[in-house]
């Protein structure tokens, strides 16, 4: 079984996440492999490696990190993946299948945050859940597995008004717009179930999530930490989502 990682270019934020996906990767027995391109590598360069990987059986899952340098075009990558080895399930036919509800792959970051919920007992059926960020990787599929979980979800953005008072109604909030610290306490509801998706790193090299962690932990009657929650969770289910790509590779999925 293996996950090839692709990463072209050298964000050094980028590498940390390889890094830590390969560290995974040991850790279970997982076989991988990476390819690092340099930054000027063509599009076209790109898309016949995901072309020789998507032919190769000891191949399982595919998985290019994003971003992409600007010239590169990251829908035209994605669409060239075969969607039976996207364990990011960023393929339009993976979030198609997510849609209907019936799928093999669930996109890792939202996944992570619907295991964290259920491992803490919390039930969503019925609850207000607002999830902050609108992204294709995130906010989207995020709204649709609370919503596949019974929660009568908002989605919030840019050009939400009035998002204090919307905030304000949720059970369960899911940060993920990429702003330090900007949920503060008078946005969340006493006894609120906060997840912190952001990811941002501070002047002075620190990171912090999109939720003000000390004051909002005042009131919230459980959140998440930045770094240590859900971006460990996101590895977890890349690693399930490359498990189940061998098993349904070979034939073995009942
Ligand atoms: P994007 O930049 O793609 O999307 C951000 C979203 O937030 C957009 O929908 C945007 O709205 C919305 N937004 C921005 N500003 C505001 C605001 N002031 N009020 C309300 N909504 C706002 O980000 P991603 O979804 O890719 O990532 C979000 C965060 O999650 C980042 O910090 C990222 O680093 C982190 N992340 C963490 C992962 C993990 O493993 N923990 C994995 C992936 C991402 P609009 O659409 O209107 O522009």
């Amino acid at each position: 079984m293996g996950l090839t990682v692709i990463i072209v270019g050298d964000d050094p934020a980028s590498r940390v996440y390889v890094n830590s996906k390969k560290k995974a990767c040991e850790a279970l027995g997982i076989n991988s492999q990476e390819f690092a391109l340099p930054a000027d590598t063509t599009e076209e360069e790109l898309l016949t490696l995901v072309r020789k990987l998507n032919e190769d059986d000891s191949v399982n899952g595919i998985l290019v990190q994003l971003p992409l340098p600007k010239h590169i075009n990251e829908e035209t990558v994605i669409n060239t993946i075969d969607p039976k080895k996207d364990v990011d399930a960023f393929h339009p036919q993976n979030v198609g299948k997510i849609m209907i509800g019936n799928y093999d792959f669930l996109p890792c970051t939202p996944a992570g945050v619907m295991e964290l919920i259920k491992e803490s007992g919390i039930d969503v059926s019925g609850k207000e859940c607002v999830v902050l960020g609108r992204s294709n990787i995130v906010g989207k599929p995020q709204a649709m597995l609370l919503l596949h979980q019974n929660g009568t979800v908002t989605i919030c953005h840019s050009r939400t008004q009035n998002l204090k008072e919307v905030t304000k109604r949720a059970d369960i909030l899911v940060a993920a717009i990429g702003k330090p610290n900007f949920v503060t306490a008078d946005m969340v509801k006493e006894g609120a179930v906060v997840i912190d998706v952001g990811i941002n790193r501070l002047p002075d090299k620190t990171l912090c999530g999109d939720v003000d962690f000390n004051e909002v932990s005042k009131v919230a009657a459980a959140i998440t930490p930045v770094p240590g929650g859900v971006g460990p969770m996101t590895i977890a289910m890349l690693m399930k989502n490359t498990v189940t790509a061998a098993i349904c590779q070979n034939g073995l999925k009942d």
